[in-house]
């Protein structure tokens, strides 16, 4: 064993541990918020995928990982080309459409899920209507993008073309897509996208009324979304 004699020599910083202590928060996210959306019911066994950007870099789920098994050192980087930041699995095959929302909002997360009753809504629906007013989180009625193939740059375009001033789109014969400027904020959406689409099918099973006009008129819409900007607890109380 050579002995030492002077102080510790630092740790070689390569770019490869750089990005990995970088993203290390945004890693632990990702890993959280899939187990989340595993005991929510939002996806099944491993449909789905999350990202979340930091700067030009994206951490994003790898492509068909148990969640159960997904760890933070399994979590991707990429560059906003899509190209690995360092060397890992294969990022999520849906990729190409945590890009595109990257590239046409500013988002900080991408929560993309196979929920089941946004995904009926999905075959029965152009648009979620203002079935409540908490639609207004999401930025209005959330409408339907045309199907296309998973992972392909049709789908990235048909998905953000859709979700054009909203925060979430429904995804034809496949499921939801969700943003917002955090991955808490984005998984909330993906909850609440879930559960306005669950309220639409309950009160339609009924089947005995006419919902047409007993949904919200735009301008209620906007009023709550003003609203909602100041809705809890002050920051003051929140924060410290
Ligand atoms: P990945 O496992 O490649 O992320 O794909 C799941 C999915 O939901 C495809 O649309
Ligand atoms: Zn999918």
């Amino acid at each position: 064993m050579p002995s030492h004699t002077g102080p510790p020599s630092p740790p070689v910083v390569t770019a490869a541990t750089i990005s990995t202590m970088l993203l290390r928060e945004a890693r632990e996210a990702v890993v959280e918020h899939c187990l989340r959306m595993r005991d929510d019911d939002l996806t099944v066994a491993t449909s789905g995928n999350i990202s979340v950007r930091v700067g030009d870099l994206v951490a994003v789920t790898p492509s068909g990982v148990a969640y159960d098994a997904l760890t933070p050192a399994g979590v991707c980087v990429v560059d906003m080309a899509g190209d690995p930041a360092e060397t890992g699995p294969v990022p999520s095959s849906e990729l190409p459409m945590h890009l595109a929302v990257y590239r046409a909002t500013d988002a900080g997360a991408v929560v993309h899920t196979h929920p089941l009753y946004a995904t009926a809504v999905s075959v029965l629906l152009d648009e979620l209507p203002a079935v409540h007013y908490m639609v207004a989180t999401l930025g209005g009625p959330v409408r339907v993008a045309p199907y296309a193939t998973y992972g392909t740059a049709e789908l990235a375009q048909l998905s953000v073309a859709a979700m054009e001033g909203r925060s979430a789109v429904i995804l034809r014969n496949h499921g939801a897509t969700t943003h917002g400027p955090d991955l808490a904020t984005a998984y909330t959406r993906s909850l609440y996208l879930e559960w306005l689409c669950r309220l639409w099918h309950q009160a339609s099973l009924a089947g005995t009324v006419d919902i047409t006009g007993r949904l919200l008129p735009a301008e209620e819409i906007d009023r709550v979304a003003t609203m909602l900007d100041g809705y809890g607890q002050p920051p003051e109380l929140t924060t410290g």
